[in-house]
């Protein structure tokens, strides 16, 4: 018999609405208002059916909104009346197996009530690395598709023993309904193996472990999106061996601390970092270096010639483990120019030759996804990699075209995969040189596809035609029949901030970069754009300069030093840093190459700019990794008095002609200033011209907006300096947000130039 007045509501949430407790917390909401029906998901999201009195209901209703605090997250409820039908009960009914397009969860780092019980020695998952919840755990990294239930996720391979299967059912537990929930009985298990042979399994390998770490030892670590590569940042010996046995030799390593208490230490942590820090998406955070006399020393290896230093907080139960009182190095599990390694197997052939032992365990990595970084910039979280944490959570942009798959550039390759309002951005892949980088990208648009539920009518790739995400995309597009629209590099990077931002109007983009195809066929990298979401328009860019021979110059700034010299008209003086750095033969061979043009491409890249003053004063002649001669001029600069000169000649476009500031510099270093004043003068002359053009820019159109992109703008200090003299002047100032200046965020400009460009609704 259904009671008189009894009503029936269906109720369907969207948004990050699975993999984060909701449904175990619906049926607590709709027992205690004594409502029947169920709650399941389906692959839109979570579908709720209460029945009950409508003033119960309307309570019911008015507390679940309430009680969707983060991670979940509801963009959308809707709900219609149905006929009440005989129930009993309220459960969490089974999934629609049908998929659809739902939000997939990031991986979500440990919460404080499993921490709580991995530390607590009467629980009986005191120090069990892979405790979960329902509100924490992996979640990208091991689902397979949606809707997210264990059976479709790699924690399928564990049959939940007795004791989970109780928390599992129990609708009080926090672990009602945990997908992921595990323990010592039936969950995955550590094995640590050195010399390719197992030494240790379980509680014991975890010993062994801190046993190797403690006395320097390398060991690689299984995570949940690939490996690390950990030992003891405080023992010079072990991170100098790590350092050779990478082959890296000068780029930043990564550091894990237990809290952000022992990261105070080491670096100056406000409460913005800290909030970041200890966020759920968990990062690393750069932070400036500043460390404590009570603090043991780091080993210098960890990030010479750098002012800040990388800290991430532990992730997982089994981060959290390794923890001592001192910070371990945690950098990325692979071998240069390889992606992340995630296959035991492979980590075997690829980490052995690096690691004294491997701590690996059995459940597999179904998706890899390195770390994120982020900086502080004005408050706020600036992205400087988008990874862990962070995808595959959609970036919300205008509703384009059609679907559109982009594959970025070949530095920092992620791809975006976009439909309607949405955008959704891979994970950090890494430089797309090698085959096995083509076949990661492969595999992540096989899975985005498959996860997400988009066909993509259009592909989207740079303008490049000899990058290798070009090659693969123009394959790509040929073998399914799709058209294919290459975009320019930084109108892709001004795109890209204006969806970031969700900028509809026009405004000045000022792309700064290191590499780009402009649509003469030269490098581009200096670009300021008049700006609408469909049209842009080079306005003015740095003054061309020859770059000789291409990849050499990148790698050796002091090649780029010697062609700015040269195009500003100053004698090669051998007392000049960059001479010296340059052996005579190929002194030789560029003085003739720079004499006729051989061999030789215009650039106006802000970033070879910046190499070369790197380079002339003697900072950086050689790079070990991307933008290192940047990033070591930035570590140095001191803001005193004075600034360089840029000319702005008249023209359209208008030219920022530097060569001034060569000549500058090049006076200073002869009348003995100091390296960090010229480097601090440089910026500051930068800046000004940047803002002078944009004033000129407003001038003619009235526009008073500026965005800053491009990888230049990892430069904090440049990009600080800059929003202070842009706002001085009454500008407002577009910056990253959500994605990347640097290439990392390509793609989503790509995809949203490529998708409202389509070829066949246009
Ligand atoms: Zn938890
Ligand atoms: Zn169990
Ligand atoms: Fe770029």
């Amino acid at each position: 018999m259904i009671p008189a007045g009894t009503i029936r509501v269906r109720v369907v949430l969207s948004g990050l609405v699975q993999g984060v407790g909701l449904r175990p917390e619906i049926v607590r909401l709709a027992r205690h208002f004594g409502l029947l029906g169920f709650v399941k998901n389906n692959a839109a999201g979570v579908v709720v059916e209460v029945q009950g009195a409508s003033p119960a209901i309307a309570a019911f209703r008015v507390e679940l909104l309430r009680k969707s605090s983060p991670p979940a997250r509801i963009d959308e409820v809707t709900s219609c009346l149905l006929e009440p039908v005989e129930s009993s009960g309220f459960e969490i009914a089974l999934s629609d197996a049908t998929p659809d397009r739902g939000i997939v969860p990031p991986d979500i780092a440990t919460c404080e009530n499993c921490l709580n019980d991995i530390q607590n020695p009467a629980n009986r998952r005191r120090s069990y690395p892979f405790t979960t919840c329902c509100r924490c755990g992996p979640r990208y990294t091991i689902i397979e598709q949606l809707p997210f239930d264990r059976d479709s996720t790699s924690m399928a391979a564990f049959e939940m023993c007795p004791g989970c299967l109780t928390e599992y059912t129990d609708a009080t537990d926090r672990r009602y309904h945990a997908q992921t929930i595990s323990c010592f009985e039936c969950g995955p298990t550590l094995i640590l193996e050195t010399e390719e042979c197992e030494a240790a399994r379980g509680a014991s390998a975890l010993d062994r472990t801190l046993e190797l770490l403690e006395a320097g030892g390398i060991v690689a670590v299984k995570g949940v999106g690939g490996f690390h590569l950990a030992c003891d940042g405080t023992n010079d010996a072990a991170v100098e061996r790590l350092r050779n046995r990478k082959e890296r030799s000068d780029k930043p390593f990564a550091l894990m601390a237990a809290s952000t208490a022992i990261v105070r230490l080491y670096a100056s942590v406000g409460p913005t970092e800290a909030r970041i820090l200890e966020s759920r998406e968990r990062p690393i955070v750069l932070l400036r270096q500043c460390e404590l006399p009570d603090a043991l020393p780091l080993s210098q290896h960890v990030a010479p010639r750098s002012r800040e230093l990388g800290f991430v907080l532990p992730y997982t139960p089994l981060h959290q483990l390794l923890m001592r009182d001192r910070p371990l190095v945690m950098t990325s599990g692979n071998t240069s120019n390889e992606p992340i390694v995630r296959e035991n197997n492979q980590a075997r052939q690829a980490l052995g030759g690096i690691a004294d032992a491997l701590l690996l365990h059995d459940r597999e990595i179904v998706a890899p996804c390195e770390d994120s970084v982020v900086r502080v910039v004005e408050g706020a979280s600036y992205l400087i990699r988008r990874s862990r944490g962070y995808v595959p959570l959609p970036i919300h942009i205008d509703p384009i075209g059609s679907p559109v798959l982009a594959v970025g550039g070949d530095v920092k390759g992620s791809i975006c995969l976009a439909a309607s309002g949405q955008a959704f951005l891979g994970p950090h892949l890494g430089d797309m040189e090698s085959p096995e980088m083509l076949n990661r990208l492969a595999e992540t648009v096989d899975r985005f596809r498959n996860l997400l539920q988009i066909e993509p009518e259009v592909i989207a790739c740079d303008a490049h035609p000899g990058y290798h995400t070009t090659g693969w995309a123009r394959e790509f597009a040929r073998r399914n029949g799709l058209p294919l629209v290459q975009v320019q590099h930084h109108r892709a990077h001004v795109a890209a901030l204006m969806a970031d931002g969700q900028r509809g109007e026009a405004m000045i983009g000022v792309c700064f970069d290191g590499t780009g195809y402009g649509d003469d066929g030269a490098i581009w990298g200096g670009e300021f754009f008049t700006a609408t979401p469909s049209t842009m328009h080079r306005e003015a860019h740095l003054s061309y300069v020859p770059l000789p021979g291409g990849d050499a110059t990148i790698e050796r700034p002091y090649r780029m030093a010697l062609a700015w010299l040269h195009a500003a008209g100053i004698e090669w003086h051998s007392a000049l840093p960059c001479l010296q750095a340059c052996p005579a033969e190929e002194r030789n061979l560029l003085r003739l190459q720079l004499a006729c043009g051989l061999n030789c491409v215009p650039t106006s890249s802000v970033g070879r700019l910046f190499d070369a003053v790197s380079a002339m004063i003697g900072v950086c002649s050689q790079s070990t990794y991307e933008g290192q001669a940047a990033i070591e001029l930035e570590a140095i600069t001191e803001i005193t008095e004075g600034e360089y000169e840029v000319d702005i000649l008249p023209g359209s476009p208008l030219i920022l002609d530097s060569r001034p500031v060569i000549r500058s510099v090049v006076g200073d270093l002869r009348n003995g200033v100091p390296a960090a004043v010229v480097a601090g003068r440089f910026h500051q002359g930068l800046a000004r011209a940047v803002v002078n053009v944009c004033r000129l820019i407003r001038d003619q159109t009235g526009l008073h907006c500026v965005g800053l992109t491009g990888g230049v703008f990892q430069n904090a200090t440049l990009l600080q300096m800059l929003i202070d003299q842009l706002r001085c002047e009454s500008f407002e100032v577009l910056i990253h947000r959500q994605v990347p200046s640097n290439d990392g965020g390509l793609s989503l400009g790509q995809a949203v130039i490529a998708g409202s460009s389509n070829p066949r609704h246009a």
